[in-house]
């Protein structure tokens, strides 16, 4: 067989055996983000790409390199959205979701687009949980929002991440940080990369973010963020780090960390992997509301990287639980039997239980070995004689011990008893090993 054409570079396709681990991730995160009081906010794949230029701003490597944009046969300059925060602020404001009063609190599950290079850790498309709050200026709210990321870490048993810290100051005191850095990297423009020289005027901050060995070299000894912030900056970071300090989550104060993104102010945070690198990123953006034309509105969040999460467990070695098996397996031999069989298996079904019957023609052996392979907690075989004494033997799989059942409308109840009956033997047998 020769397919048409494969996948395109860079995506990743989740197959059936694999989804559960995302429905698993997935439940912990919506399950974490209700109980800090978030409440789930879906967006569109694409925007107008105006609104990534300004939120996440045109001298960004996102905006400038990564972006997947596209003209519309209508005309339309749309781009497939590289992160999840620009699109729930847009969204906020055009439906005046801050009429329902401050604070908004809203969770995304997300694609994401970047025209990155394949690695270990990086996609085209890969996918973000993150969390976004609205109206919010104290330092409470940066806190709250870094012990939800943390409160994933901590459900899925993840050891040794880390927390890191920085503030990156406000439009008050960001000029002087600004300005200092122009003339330290102006000093080095010549060792410089080619697109931190064109930062160097723009936004010499971004030059801290640079991968390049050279840059980062040079970054080593810029001037620090933190020797800059002005009084209200540096009274709410310490802020921060109280709160912190009250639910002793531990951290560390990282003055390296500048984000990738324009629309930070303050306080920005990661949780770092030494082998997968930045898990989950994010901080305040106290002027993004008004950049893309709402009123001053202190806001925060962070996104977090689904693939580079499951990278972790794996790398953690965190087993994630599999899915809940077959509960019955039901096989007909003749037509008769069948029809009998396929509507045992709807009535279990409607019982909000696992059922499954031959839907492939499969012979009595072929059967027998699928319900095997699917790991069925019960089977039951209907034919001629069953029919005609109008019951059948329910057999457990797991130590064969069987049990005559009827076929009518007792079925169902003398079906629920065994598998009661089953749960409960397996109950007793987890807690005699806990003994
Ligand atoms: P990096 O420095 O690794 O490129 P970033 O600063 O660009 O990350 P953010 O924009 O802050 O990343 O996105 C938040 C999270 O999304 C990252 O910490 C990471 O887990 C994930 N992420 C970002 N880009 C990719 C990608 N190309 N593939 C997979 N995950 C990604
Ligand atoms: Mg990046």
């Amino acid at each position: 067989m020769k397919l048409i054409t494969n996948r395109v570079y860079g995506t990743e396709d989740i197959l059936p055996a694999d989804s559960y681990k995302w429905q698993f991730l997935e439940d912990i995160m919506r399950k974490q983000a209700q109980s800090y009081g978030f409440r789930e906010i879906r967006t569109p794949v694409f925007e107008h790409t105006e609104l990534f230029d300004r939120s996440v701003g045109d001298t960004t490597d996102i905006v400038q390199k990564e972006m997947y944009t596209f003209t519309t046969k209508g005309g339309d300059n749309i781009s497939l959205k590289p992160e999840g925060t620009a699109g729930a602020a847009r969204a906020m404001l055009e439906h005046g979701v801050y009429n329902e009063g401050y604070p908004i609190k809203a969770y995304y599950l997300t694609a994401c687009y970047r025209y990155e290079k394949k690695n270990y850790g990086r996609q085209r498309e890969f996918h973000q949980f993150g969390m976004e709050v609205y109206g919010a200026a104290s330092a409470f709210a940066d806190a709250e929002v870094i012990c939800a990321a943390n409160s994933i870490f901590d459900r899925l048993g993840v050891q040794n991440i880390r927390l890191e810290i920085n503030s990156i100051g406000c439009p008050e005191c960001r000029p002087k940080y600004t300005a200092a850095l122009k003339e330290y990297f102006g000093a080095h423009e010549a060792e410089l990369c080619d697109t931190c020289r064109s930062r160097l005027g723009r936004n010499p901050m971004r030059i801290l973010d640079c991968k390049s060995p050279i840059c980062s070299q040079i970054a080593r000894n810029a001037p620090q963020v933190l020797d800059f912030l002005c009084n209200d900056c540096s009274k709410h970071f310490d802020e921060v780090k109280s709160c912190l300090d009250a639910v002793k989550l531990r951290y560390r104060v990282n003055p390296a960390i500048v984000r990738g993104l324009d629309y930070y102010t303050r306080t920005v945070f990661e949780f770092v992997d030494t082998e997968i690198g930045t898990i989950c990123g994010g901080g305040r953006y106290d002027g993004l509301i008004e950049e893309i034309g709402g009123q001053h509105t202190p806001s925060l969040g962070f996104g977090m990287g689904m693939e580079r999460l499951l990278l972790l467990l794996k790398e953690q070695k965190i087993e994630i639980p599999e899915p809940p098996v077959c509960d019955l397996y039901v096989l007909g031999i003749g037509e008769q039997a069948k029809l009998k069989a396929f509507n045992i298996v709807e009535g279990v079904r409607n019982a909000s239980l696992i059922a499954e019957g031959d839907i492939v023609g499969r012979s009595v052996k072929a059967q027998m070995k699928y319900a095997d392979k699917i790991k069925a907690h019960f089977s039951m075989v209907i034919g001629d004689s069953e029919l005609e004494q109008n019951s059948a033997k329910l057999r457990n799989m797991n130590g064969g011990k069987e049990t005559v059942v009827p076929l009518d409308e007792g079925f169902f109840n003398a079906f629920f008893a065994a598998y009661v009956e089953d749960n409960n033997s397996e109950l007793l047998e987890q807690l005699d090993s806990m003994k």
